[in-house]
């Protein structure tokens, strides 16, 4: 089982450290020790004379040894001085039963942890509380997060007093609020669970919601004038549960760029549990009225955060708060590259080489008017682009996706759509390209096109993560194979 790996030596020795319930763990293995050697003590017994004692039967030498050669009582060799003890001893009654009660109290909870972690999570429904508070805090991830599973389940079934699930509850808020530590959602899950029990105000909730939310707000580094700033909203590894069921309204409140200042500049709903895994984006912005410099961006965003309401993304305001943000960006030209370009042409006969066996999928859509049993006015078609890429693409591009066939001796040109590939990209890709462009129709009952790959910045800037691009000549597949869905869908849509 997982958690009982993730405890080991380590987490012992650091669970001997610290504190079980507020009892700390060094005094109860003092106690257990002590209490043993006090128990031994007095099971031995204090002397209470001098007289030699025969080891084998315990008999009273006195008057008898040095002079008999044999013990009178039980016949053993009494000669040797290893044969005798010196001084009969009594057992002390108060040193054992002391010695039992320490041993007891610093043992028996020893002994159930240790036990507890030799059986796992199994028996959790059967420990007591201290027990799996302990494992809460000192075990690995996976034993942990069953602890505190337990823990929440108990609160359900009514099992849990007030006082107890609200130190849990601080501990968790506390737990939060160490950074450095590492988080355990298993603790959210637990605060998840008081407070739809009833066991947590709206406050503790709030205060759980904001310490849990961490984002950063990113400005893109560069915009057109007059395109969106696009602000982006990154979720920073959030300190809250990973399942509970917590929407936050992020509002762009105010955004300054220069001296022109937006308000309400858009509202993303976002899931908790989404900012959890780690990070999303939503492209919010105001449109860039200032002129090609760079600019210092700043902006205030307006969180509301708590459990859906009626409406399906829409939060209740348990926690409600501000924050602010900055960063610059850079305001280009209508016709500038918002990346970085730099043109590469040697590069081209290499990238075109990595592209194997293109394929063009056409694709009407349905093309069934209902009603009427018959088909529909057809759709422009929609190119998807497959291909494999046989070692990683060496650099960032873009690419205007242009297919080539002839009409009646005429050489056509369609645009359909872009495509970006990143850095490292490899094997197979399928790549919607959209509808060709300008409502143009392919002929049927062609086996292959022409495939053009049009180096284009604007199409690697449509990736977001996409820096800096290479332009260079176009690639060009002269016999891309073209399967042509349009007559199935045709025929499928009909029933
Ligand atoms: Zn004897």
């Amino acid at each position: 089982m997982d958690g009982q790996q993730a405890f080991g030596p380590a987490e012992a020795a650091d669970m001997l450290a610290r504190r079980v319930n507020g009892v700390p763990l060094i005094p109860l293995l003092f106690f257990a020790v002590a209490g043993l050697m006090a128990l031994v003590l007095g099971l031995r017994g204090r002397k209470i004379d001098d007289h030699p004692i025969c080891r084998k039967c315990r008999f009273d030498l006195v008057g008898v040894w040095p002079g008999a050669e044999k013990c009178p009582e039980c016949g053993a060799e009494i000669a040797d001085a290893r044969a005798r003890r010196v001084g009969n001893r009594r057992r002390s009654g108060r040193l054992i039963t002391v010695g039992a009660v320490l041993a007891a109290i610093g043992g028996v909870p020893l002994a159930t942890l240790v036990l507890s972690v030799l059986i796992g999570p199994a028996a959790n429904p059967y420990k007591p509380v201290w027990l799996l508070v302990t494992e809460a805090r000192y075990s690995g991830p996976g034993v942990a997060t069953a602890a505190m599973g337990e823990l929440g389940s108990r609160i359900t079934k009514k099992k849990l007093d007030r006082v107890t699930v609200s130190k849990l509850i601080a501990e968790g808020l506390a737990r939060q609020a160490d950074v450095q530590a590492p988080w355990l959602p298993g603790w959210g899950d637990f605060i998840m669970a008081a407070w739809n029990g009833g066991f947590a105000g709206n406050a503790d909730l709030a205060a759980y919601i904001r310490g849990g939310v961490q984002f950063e707000a990113v400005v893109r580094e560069r915009a057109r004038v007059d395109e969106p700033t696009a602000l982006k909203i990154v979720g920073r590894s959030s300190r809250l549960s990973k399942s509970a069921d917590i929407w936050i309204a992020v509002n762009f409140d105010v955004i300054r760029l220069g001296d022109v200042e937006q308000h309400d500049a858009g509202t993303a709903y976002i899931r908790a549990d989404t900012m959890n895994a780690g990070g999303f984006g939503t492209g919010f912005g105001s449109p860039t009225q200032t002129g090609p410099a760079a600019w210092s961006v700043s902006w205030t965003v307006r969180l509301m955060a708590g459990p859906p309401t009626g409406g399906m993304m829409a939060p209740s305001s348990i926690a409600e708060w501000k924050e602010e943000r900055s960063g610059t960006i850079t305001v280009v030209g209508a016709d500038e590259p918002m990346i970085e370009v730099f043109r590469d042409d040697s590069l081209a006969e290499q990238l075109c080489g990595l592209i194997e066996s293109p394929r063009v999928s056409i694709d009407s859509g349905r093309t069934f008017s209902v009603g009427s049993g018959e088909p529909g006015p057809e759709p422009p078609p929609t190119v998807t682009l497959l291909f494999t890429i046989t070692e990683p693409f060496p650099i960032d591009a873009g690419f205007d996706v242009i297919l080539a066939w002839q009409v009646a001796g005429q050489r056509v040109e369609a645009r359909a759509g872009t495509l970006a590939i990143e850095a490292g990209t490899k094997g197979r890709i399928v790549r919607s390209c959209g509808a060709l462009a300008d409502g143009q129709v392919l002929p049927r009952e062609m086996a292959a096109i022409g495939l053009i790959l049009r180096p284009s910045f604007r199409a690697a800037e449509s990736n977001g993560d996409i820096r800096r691009g290479w332009v260079g000549p176009d690639l060009l597949f002269s016999e891309a194979v073209v399967d042509d869905e349009r007559e199935r869908n045709t025929w499928r849509d009909r029933y």
